[in-house]
């Protein structure tokens, strides 16, 4: 009855109910795509027991952007690994559209070998909270490392599992560039390693080398019969050889090296101290001369002590070196020398001046006759006397400025008339010679003429006398800060560096026997010119190289008008 009531519906009532069925059609069409998409949390699974729909309990809002913004991928999965939600991250982790991730099965984004392992973690995950990391291949088909975290969720349908995936790829590539930057730091390290071992190595063999070499130079300073000395760059003394000990017969051990100015004469030790502190003041080589305590038989001894400064490569000075030479024995030889030349020149002196002056007698009254050969031989004579003359004064001038008797007078004259004067009496003596001669405007000098004469005289002879291949000397002279500079200039044999100090001692000669005969001399005129220009306050120099010839400066302090 109920049914024949229900059929009796009227067309429009029908037409009214199928309008709004078609309308429910229309919604529901609109949820289920709305689902699909991912718009509205909730999901429609088609089972056995037909379609069931899913939806998130907790879906507002805030959570949802804040999920979405998440920079892990979060999933919700439904008891069979159905993925029911995931954030737009996950979907861009495994480069799919979101449409292509909900509804399917998460294992499918696992490769086959973790499936298993993944897998037991999700069992797990439905009785605990569960982390691991996972790989998932992407829909490119490369894998990428994550990191999940797996806990479950309490649906109005049910129980659902919550993961949330970090990705682990920037974490892993620095993973490996800390493992690849650590590997090269460990190959540094190991390269450092062995280049300390071997600097150790060289430092070692350096030492040794060091402990030899100090051990020669001990053994070598104990066994000089000379007495040798070391000291810091500060004069401080640090070391006397065996031989110090021995001479002055002091005890190494008792001894304090600071006292080292006991050993020397009371009178010398002022003017050693002093010259001692100029030279570490200034760098410059120790050389003096000084008595020196002789322990044997109980004297002091004449010494020659010489101090070279030792420098590094930038020019400092890391030690000095020294040596004390006893010279006690030289220097009485000299002084006997000196006597007998003192004894025999004055003995010369009066036998010659009366053969000069009866020569200039002879040469006189032969002069009458004008016989020429006789002249000839009387001048020739007469020139040999002057020579002789001369030497005997400079022999007498050695023992004079020895005891400082030499006599000096002190006037004012013109310096480039006795420069000329000298060298043109010189240009008489040579015939292959030239002399030029290039002065400055004149000045005038206070001090001995003829003594300075002496000087020009005698540099002059030498540059004659040493450059006999050459033909010409040059005299200039030059002012300079209120002195007059003169220079004789020679192209001759030339002085090497290493004789060049020795030149102005007495009796010095740089040449060998054989050159010796072709350049006589004494070794005397250097000598006596630096004593005569010390004594006017002057400095004599000179440059020279060996072959190229030699230029002798002395410099004289202009007069004050
Ligand atoms: P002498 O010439 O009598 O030997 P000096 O005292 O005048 O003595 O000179 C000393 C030494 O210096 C000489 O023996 C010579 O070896 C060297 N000497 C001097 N002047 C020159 C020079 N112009 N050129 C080369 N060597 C020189």
């Amino acid at each position: 009855m109920k049914q024949q009531m229900e059929l009796k519906k009227t067309y429009k009532e029908l037409e009214e109910e199928l309008a709004k069925i078609s309308l429910q059609l229309e919604e529901a069409t609109d949820s289920i795509e709305a689902i699909r998409s991912g718009q509205i949390d909730a999901l429609i699974v088609k089972g056995e027991n037909g379609s069931q729909i899913y939806t998130v309990k907790s879906a507002d809002q805030t959570y949802r952007m804040f999920i979405e913004k998440m920079n892990e991928g979060a999933l919700t999965l439904n008891i069979d690994g159905l993925i029911l939600y995931a954030n737009s991250r996950f979907a861009e982790m495994v480069a799919l559209p979101l449409s292509k991730v909900i509804g399917h099965p998460f294992l499918q984004f696992v490769p086959l070998e973790y499936k298993k392992v993944f897998t037991e973690s999700i069992h797990n995950g439905w009785q605990a909270h569960n982390k691991g990391e996972i790989i998932i291949t992407r829909s490119d088909g490369h894998c990428i490392p994550l990191l999940f975290s797996l806990s479950t969720l309490e649906l109005d349908e049910g129980m659902a599992l919550n993961m949330i995936l970090t990705d682990l790829s920037l974490q892993k590539e620095g993973e490996q560039r800390l493992k690849e930057t650590n590997e090269q730091l460990l190959k540094a390290n190991s390269y450092v390693e062995r280049m300390n071992d071997e600097l150790e190595l060289k430092v070692k063999e350096r030492t040794k080398d060091l402990l030899i070499s100090r051990e020669n130079f001990k053994f070598l300073a104990d066994n000089i019969p000379v007495i040798a000395w070391t000291a810091l760059p500060d004069g401080t003394i640090n070391y006397f050889n065996q031989r110090f000990y021995e001479y002055a017969g002091v005890d190494a051990s008792e001894f304090f090296m600071n006292d080292w100015m006991q050993v020397i004469h009371p009178e010398d030790r002022g003017k050693t101290i002093a010259q001692w502190q100029h030279a570490i003041k200034t760098g410059q080589p120790l050389d003096i001369e000084y008595r020196f305590k002789y322990a044997p038989d109980d004297s002091y001894h004449w010494h020659y002590g010489k101090g070279l400064p030792y420098k590094n490569e930038e020019g400092h000075i890391i030690a000095w070196f020294g040596t004390s030479t006893d010279i006690e024995l030289q220097k009485k030889e000299l002084e006997q020398k000196d006597e007998f030349i003192s004894m025999v020149s004055h003995e010369l002196k009066t036998p010659l001046t009366s053969l000069k002056g009866f020569t200039q007698l002879l040469m006189f009254t032969t002069k009458q006759d004008n016989n020429n050969q006789v002249d000839g031989y009387l001048e020739t004579m007469n020139n040999q006397i002057n020579k002789l003359t001369r030497l005997i004064a400079d022999l007498l001038d050695i023992t004079k400025s020895k005891a400082g008797e030499l006599q000096f007078d002190n006037e004012l004259f013109d310096f480039n008339e006795l420069v000329k004067e000298v060298a043109g009496e010189m240009q008489l003596t040579t015939i292959k010679h030239t002399i030029a001669i290039k002065l400055t405007t004149t000045v005038e000098i206070n001090g001995d003429r003829d003594r300075i004469g002496q000087v020009i005289t005698n540099l002059i002879s030498n540059a004659i006398k040493y450059s006999p291949a050459a033909d010409k000397i040059i005299i200039s002279t030059r002012i300079e800060n209120n002195k007059i500079i003169l220079c004789v200039q020679d192209f001759g044999i030339g002085i090497s560096r290493l004789q060049q100090p020795n030149l102005y001692s007495r009796f010095y000669r740089v040449l060998d026997t054989s050159e010796a005969h072709t350049f006589p001399g004494m070794g005397l005129g250097l000598y006596i010119s630096k004593n005569i220009i010390e004594k006017h306050m002057g400095k004599m120099w000179l440059e020279s190289e060996p072959g190229k010839g030699a230029k002798f400066y002395f410099a004289l302090m202009i007069a004050d008008n």
